[in-house]
């Protein structure tokens, strides 16, 4: 995440959404290091994988995820699939999420008159970058 946003500038809806947005980019870097098209064949082959195990945990230990992290967002990463991509995307206002294809509108249509927009994905490299991480509050 960009070391641009302060999270203390940001309102608790807007930060949960990037957290969240950080989960499901998360998801998206487990189905690529497991090559995998969805949750249930990358949970079943790390599972089986004790090496394959050890490569996840490494890379989301790096980007300061812990394993509770997804544990309790499984909703949000057990709806994305790899090919076709599905995403799930997180309302900076209402924290709907909504799982989308290729586009989302830009504005929240989950819930009514909602104003908030949509938090995709966060997007992870399989190599650690440097200053990559997550946002935070201290
Ligand atoms: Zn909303």
């Amino acid at each position: 995440m960009s070391k641009a946003i302060n999270p203390d500038n940001l309102t608790d809806e807007e930060f949960t959404a990037l957290e969240l947005s950080e989960i499901a980019g998360a998801g998206h870097l487990i189905l690529t290091l497991t090559k995998t098209n969805d949750w249930p064949s990358a949970v079943a082959k790390i599972r089986a994988d004790e090496k394959l195990a050890d490569k996840v945990m490494d890379r989301l230990d790096d980007l300061e995820f812990a394993v509770e992290d997804i544990d309790d967002n499984t909703d949000i990463v057990s709806a994305q699939r790899k090919s076709p991509k599905v995403s799930v995307a997180v309302c900076t206002k209402c924290n709907a999420t909504a799982a989308y294809a290729k586009t989302i509108p830009a504005k929240c249509h989950m819930t009514n008159s909602c104003t908030g927009t949509w938090q995709k994905p966060a997007s992870y490299t399989i190599a650690p970058k440097e200053d990559e991480g997550r946002i935070s509050r201290s």
